[in-house]
């Protein structure tokens, strides 16, 4: 047997270390955004339409009323009207408001033959057959006329629209089943290493268990794409290159971590430029400085490979920060960054000279009652953040982004943040 790791020494890296800024523009023209299909309405939430949506229908379809009530004539000056029937939501009643009459209506129900106005059942009372109100209506109360939401042939939803529960709910309005929505990337996502084992398997000396596939999956599904499971490729040339490829053929791209560094049996870059066009192997970054982004030519496709450092936590910092915005684009995404705030430091910071640092911090939002009652953020790094050290992750909702400076950062001073969940509200 040979492989790439049998003759293989210690080396510097000879990959040119380059900006995180240049490292998104490489990656967000080198990939494509997926075809479209047809998509039962169901599948939607998270996904990008690919066609313009007009209504089919009127909404509502026909002049119905608003409230639980009595429709009538709102010119009758008559305080009592003669009850002469029902109208319940989704049927028709044949009967016709005549003068001095009234049909007892439910919400939603079309408004009968003749009547011109309801009242709230609030605003009567009935007895023996016979309706009083509290004053005359005017023409108009308390109807939706057709068309007072939706008019059948109006553009309602444009192509490159995200699709949320507003969305889906107005599709679904329109009676549509079935859209013409963007696929949804499948991603395969490879751990590496001889000294990583599955969970629930027993550990030998030397060995951890896998962190970084699960945390990475479940990073791939919050990015509205579906992850696949391909295990753990042992540190060997032919074990890497058999799953990568089983990769490559079934899915749209790959997110591997470990071996990316300069260690022996660190394969990864050399398999890969074998395999496909490594557009960049460092970059200026803390966590993830090794990380490799390649792309593949398969078919008539090109497919990424995400090559991620293998600390669990620059794995994971490397994939929102550049894999996570490039699998938002193959899925349609127009907005694909994070939002981002200056945040307030709530105690003070050493930084790098050289690397743009992404600390892991929680961003709160406070009041400030004696700047008349505005709100900021401020942050708080997590702990230690060496890259190892996935608590340094947990509960974070931010990674700070400082760029690379000589000094001190001090409690107060304001520095960039990328808002990875929702921020909390804390009131002084
Ligand atoms: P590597 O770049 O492959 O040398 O990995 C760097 C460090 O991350 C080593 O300490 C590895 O043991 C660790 N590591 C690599 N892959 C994983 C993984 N899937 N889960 C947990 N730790 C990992
Ligand atoms: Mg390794």
């Amino acid at each position: 047997m040979s492989g790439l790791e049998q003759h293989r020494k210690m080396k510097p890296s000879s990959y040119a270390i380059i900006e995180p800024e240049e490292a998104t523009l490489l990656i967000m023209s080198n990939v494509r955004v997926l075809e479209a299909e047809e998509t039962k309405l169901e599948e939607g939430l998270g996904r990008i339409l690919a066609e313009d949506i007009y209504s089919t229908l009127d909404m509502p379809p026909f002049d119905a009323t608003a409230v639980d009530g009595y429709a009538l004539q709102s010119s009758d000056d008559l305080r009592q009207r003669r009850i002469i029937g029902e109208q319940t939501a989704g049927r028709i009643t044949h009967q016709r408001v005549e003068p001095g009459t009234a049909i007892r209506i439910m919400t939603g129900a079309p408004m009968p033959e003749g009547a011109d106005a309801v009242v709230m059942v609030e605003y009567t009372r009935e007895k023996d057959g016979l309706l009083e109100v509290d004053s005359a209506p005017n023409p108009g109360n308390n109807i939706r006329p057709r068309s007072e939401d939706l008019q059948s042939g109006q553009l309602i939803l444009k192509a490159g629209t995200l699709l949320g529960p507003a969305e889906l709910g107005l599709l679904a309005t329109t009676g549509l089943a079935l859209i013409k929505l963007i696929r949804r990337p499948r991603l395969a996502v490879i751990s590496t290493g001889d000294e990583i084992v599955e969970p629930g398997k027993l550990l030998a000396p030397g060995q951890i268990y896998d962190s970084n596939r699960f945390g990475l999956m479940a990073a791939v599904a919050q990015a509205y794409a579906e992850p696949f499971s391909l295990g753990i490729a042992p540190d060997t040339e032919a074990g890497l290159r058999n799953l990568i490829e089983v990769a490559l053929r079934n899915y749209d791209g790959l997110i591997t971590s470990g071996g990316v560094s300069v260690g022996k049996l660190d394969l990864m870059k050399d398999l890969l430029e074998e395999l496909g066009t490594i557009h960049f192997g460092r970059v200026n970054l803390r966590p993830g400085k090794p990380l490799t982004f390649v792309t593949v030519a398969v078919e008539e496709q090109t497919k990424p490979i995400f090559a991620l450092p293998g600390f669990p936590v620059a794995s994971l910092v490397s994939f929102e920060l550049f894999a996570r915005p490039a699998i938002l684009k193959m899925g349609g995404h127009i907005h694909v960054q994070r939002p981002r705030v200056q945040a307030r430091l709530a105690h003070s910071l050493t930084h790098s000279r050289e690397r743009n640092e992404f600390v892991r911090a929680v961003v709160t939002q406070e009041f400030e009652p004696s700047s008349g009652g505005s709100y900021y953020y401020t942050a708080r790094t997590t702990g230690s953040q060496s890259s190892g050290r996935l608590l340094s992750m947990l509960g974070a909702n931010a990674l700070l982004h400082l760029a690379p400076g000589e000094k001190i950062l001090e409690e107060g001073e304001v520095v960039p943040a990328i808002l990875l969940t929702d921020v909390p509200i804390m009131k002084m």
